[in-house]
C-alpha cells in the first residue's frame, strides 16, 4: 500500500531527492576551489537612465559554470556558500570584480558610473560587510562612492543587525539601493531613516507593466515616493519596448533588464559598451548631416 510508506521511507527511495542531495554535497565540495580559482566570477548587467538613454551604472551578478552541472543559480550558489563558510570569500570576490570593473572602465564616458552588488541579508550577521568592502576598495584604490551595496527589505527588518553596518557603509560613502521593492513590508518610515539613494521595484511589478493597471498603480505610488524623498527609481526585468515605453511615461529614472542587455562577463560588457558608443556616434553624425 502507497499509503502506508511513511515520508520519511519515501524520502529514502526516492531517486530524485537522492540526486538533489548528491548535487548539493558536490557543490558544496566544488565551491572553495571554484571561488579560489575564480571560476566563479561576477557578470554585469548595465542600467540605462531612461531621460537621456545613457549607460549610467551596472549591477554586478554572481556566475558559476559547473563543469558537471552546468550554470549554477546565484540562490544555489549563497546557499551552498552559507553552508560551507565562504559567504565573506564568495562576496569578497565579487567585491574585488567589482573594483577590477571601475577600473576598466573608460574615463571619457563612465567616470561617474557606479557598479553594484548584491549583499544577501544573513551576510550582515556572519561577518562585518562594511569592514569588508572598506579592505577591499583600499587594496584596490576605488573610490567609495562608485560602489552601490544593494541590500533587501529583509536585511534592514532587523536593525540591530544591520543597522551598524548600515551606517558604517554610509560614513564610507557607499550608496545603497533597496533591492526587490514592493513584495516586501518595509516601514516606508524607516526607510526614509536609512539613506538609501535607490529603490529597485521587483520585478514581478514591471515585466508587462502595460498590461496590468494594478502593477501601474503601485509604479505610480513609488515614483511619486521616490520624488517626494529624493530616491531614484529603478526597474528591473525591463523586456519589452512596450515596458520601456509605460515605465518613462510613468517618471521611472533608471531601467535594467534583457530588453537592452543581459548580465554578460567583463570583457563582453566592453565590447558591448564599445557598439553602444560607436552606435550613438553614428547616430548623431546622421542627425548633424541630415
Ligand atoms: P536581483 O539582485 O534582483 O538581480 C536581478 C535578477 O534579475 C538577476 O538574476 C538578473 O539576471 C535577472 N534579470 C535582469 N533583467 C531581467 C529581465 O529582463 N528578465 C528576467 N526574467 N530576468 C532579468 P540572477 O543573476 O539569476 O540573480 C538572482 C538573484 O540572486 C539576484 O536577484 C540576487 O538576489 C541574487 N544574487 C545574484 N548575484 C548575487 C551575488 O553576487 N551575491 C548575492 N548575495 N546575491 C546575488
Ligand atoms: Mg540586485
Ligand atoms: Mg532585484
Ligand atoms: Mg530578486
Amino acid at each position: 500500500h502507497a499509503k502506508q510508506t511513511g515520508r520519511k521511507q519515501w524520502r529514502e527511495f526516492d531517486p530524485k531527492f537522492k540526486q538533489i542531495t548528491d548535487r548539493q554535497r558536490q557543490i558544496e565540495q566544488d565551491l572553495k576551489d571554484a571561488i579560489q580559482n575564480e571560476v566563479i566570477t561576477a557578470w554585469f548587467q548595465p542600467q540605462m537612465d531612461l531621460k537621456s538613454g545613457a549607460v549610467v551604472s551596472f549591477e554586478a551578478l554572481v556566475r558559476w559554470l559547473h563543469p558537471r552541472f552546468g550554470y549554477i543559480s546565484p540562490p544555489e550558489i549563497i546557499n551552498a556558500a552559507q553552508a560551507t563558510n565562504l559567504s565573506q570569500a564568495l562576496t569578497v570576490l565579487i567585491a574585488r570584480n567589482v573594483c577590477a570593473l571601475l577600473k576598466a572602465l573608460p574615463d571619457r564616458d563612465f567616470s561617474a558610473a557606479t557598479v553594484a552588488l548584491n549583499i544577501s541579508p544573513r551576510e550582515f550577521a556572519i561577518y562585518n560587510v562594511a569592514k569588508m568592502l572598506d579592505d577591499v576598495t583600499a587594496a584596490h584604490g576605488i573610490n567609495r562612492q562608485r560602489i552601490e551595496v544593494e541590500i533587501t527589505e529583509e536585511a534592514i527588518l532587523d536593525p540591530d543587525i544591520a543597522g551598524e553596518q548600515l551606517r558604517q557603509m554610509e560614513t564610507s560613502g557607499y550608496k545603497l539601493a533597496l533591492d526587490d521593492f514592493g513584495i516586501g513590508y518595509s516601514s516606508l518610515a524607516y526607510l526614509i531613516s536609512l539613506n538609501i539613494g535607490r529603490l529597485k521595484i521587483d520585478r514581478s511589478i514591471i515585466t508587462n507593466i502595460s498590461e496590468s493597471s494594478v502593477n501601474q498603480a503601485l509604479v505610480a505610488a513609488m515614483v511619486g515616493f521616490g520624488r517626494a524623498l529624493d530616491v531614484e527609481i529603478v526597474v528591473e526585468g525591463v523586456e519589452t519596448a512596450d515596458d520601456v515605453k509605460a515605465l518613462t511615461a510613468m517618471g521611472c529614472d533608471v531601467a535594467q533588464g534583457f530588453y537592452y542587455a543581459r548580465p554578460m562577463p567583463a570583457d563582453a560588457l566592453m565590447d558591448w559598451l564599445q557598439q553602444a558608443s560607436n552606435l550613438a556616434q553614428n547616430d548623431s553624425a546622421h542627425r548633424a548631416s541630415a
